[in-house]
């Protein structure tokens, strides 16, 4: 039987295999062509010297369109040529399904084509090893959370999607007619994964899409993304949820180094990883730094994108890429936070990865009447909380915990330019489709 091959692990003294992949390129050389092949591991080069293999199949392997999906059968080689150290001379082929011509976009052109012609494109874009590799480490990403959390002691939930109360703020609920009841799609777990801390589960997890309206276009917000959540009981104080997070956030900095080489080298990335713990800058500490780099904020005010991009700058200036951003205003905090007393600010904290947000979180308000007071304190109608509110009636206990943007900590570890390079579909304010 003819041995399944592919680029990434054929060897010189396989004898005759079989390799299926795409038609990358044909050159046509006279007395030989060669035609490049292309699977998920690389490429293969398949030699055709035209005085020593059959003229139909010669005829017919070099007026393949490229992009054409086909399966070479031929005898392995050694070369010298080729940074395989193999070729392959045909001996038969299928044309499993021949590409249209001209190509909707390049797949290996040394050209720039837009984003919107890629997304337009993304099947074929995903064919470009670079852009494939992305989702292969963000594959790897999710397998080390699932293994950290786990490791941890945390339980992996999924929560409903459609859901009758926001948790974020109105503005960006998008709105779903649930069999002539308004709903919305969720914004977050956050609810949800709260109302489990009053269970026993103790710690939960959730990888799970997130949807918010925004409505502005930048290269960091989408409609939908995939939110890594967690939540955890019985905390001492912010803390421990921030020491949990750079348990982490190392761990899969680690592990996409050691498992992703491959892909990593594709991109021409490294990944650094700096020291446990991540320092943490107070709110006022960042309004101070601020000040002194010229730019001023009042009290109160949320940091803005420029903020924290200066901040970023002034933060790698001493050597740190990660750094909490601590105890913010409890006015510019969602009802759920608790606050701390005796001062204007709460027990919050954000992730900033190289001068962007990646993830909110802080120790919750577990007490009834204290919650309930905060919600009246940002105009929230308590009617729209009843189911979540009875879960802090019966007992429940301190806690905390976070929502990181999986896509955003994708973006900042491999240093990616824009939010859509980590998403295979994304969704913005003017893309549905594909
Ligand atoms: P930002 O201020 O950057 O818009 P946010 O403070 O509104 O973010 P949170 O409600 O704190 O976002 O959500 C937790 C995390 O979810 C954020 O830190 C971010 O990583 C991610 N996230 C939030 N909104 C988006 C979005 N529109 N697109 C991608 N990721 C998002
Ligand atoms: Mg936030």
């Amino acid at each position: 039987m003819t041995a399944i091959r592919n680029s990434g692990n054929i060897t010189a003294d396989d004898g005759i295999v079989t390799v299926n992949g795409w038609v990358q390129d044909i050159r046509n050389l006279g007395g030989i062509s060669f035609l490049t092949l292309r699977d998920r591991h690389g490429t293969l080069q398949v030699t055709m010297p035209k005085k020593r293999i059959d003229p139909e199949l010669f005829e017919a392997l070099t007026k393949l369109h490229r992009e054409s999906a086909i399966s070479v059968t031929g005898e392995v080689k050694a070369s010298d040529q080729t940074a395989s150290g193999t070729e392959i001379v045909p001996v038969s082929f299928v044309l499993h399904s021949e590409a249209a011509s001209p190509l909707p976009m390049g797949v290996v052109d040394k050209v720039h084509t837009e984003m919107d012609t890629r997304l337009n494109n993304r099947f074929m874009d995903l064919r470009k090893p670079e852009v494939k590799a992305v989702f292969e480490l963000r594959s790897m990403m999710v397998a080390l959370l699932n293994e950290v959390m786990q490791d941890l002691g945390f339980v992996c939930i999924n929560t409903p999607k459609i859901v009758a109360s926001g948790a974020e703020g109105g503005a960006t609920l998008f709105n779903v007619d649930y069999f002539g009841r308004p709903a919305y799609l969720a914004q977050s777990p956050q609810l949800y994964k709260q109302m489990l801390m009053s269970t026993g589960l103790d710690r939960v997890y959730e990888l799970g899409p997130a949807f918010r309206a925004e409505h502005s276009n930048t290269n960091r917000h989408v409609t939908e993304f995939v939110s890594f959540d967690g939540e955890m009981a019985w905390i001492d104080g912010m803390e421990d949820v921030t020491a949990t997070i750079g348990t982490i956030v190392d761990r899969v900095l680690r592990g996409l180094k050691e498992r992703g080489g491959e892909q990593l080298e594709l991109l021409g990335r490294g990944i650094d990883i700096p020291a446990l713990p991540y320092p943490e800058l107070t709110y006022s500490e960042c309004l101070e730094m601020l000040d002194a780099a010229g730019m001023h904020l009042e009290e109160g005010e949320d940091l803005g994108t420029e903020a924290e991009r200066l901040i970023g700058e002034i933060m790698a200036e001493r050597g740190h890429d990660l750094y909490f951003i601590v105890d913010y205003p409890e006015e510019a905090k969602p009802f759920y936070i608790m606050e701390k007393d005796g001062t204007p600010y709460s027990h919050s904290f954000d992730l900033d990865y190289r001068g962007q947000e990646i993830s909110s979180g802080g120790q919750r308000e577990h007490r009834y009447d204290r919650l309930v007071e905060r919600m009246g304190k940002k105009d929230l109608d308590i009617g729209d909380f009843d189911a979540y509110l009875d879960a802090f009636r019966y007992g429940m206990p301190p806690h905390g915990g976070w929502g990181i943007g999986l896509d955003r900590l994708l973006v900042k570890m491999l240093d990616l330019p824009n939010i859509r390079e980590a998403i295979l579909f994304p969704r913005d304010l003017s893309r549905l489709s594909p």
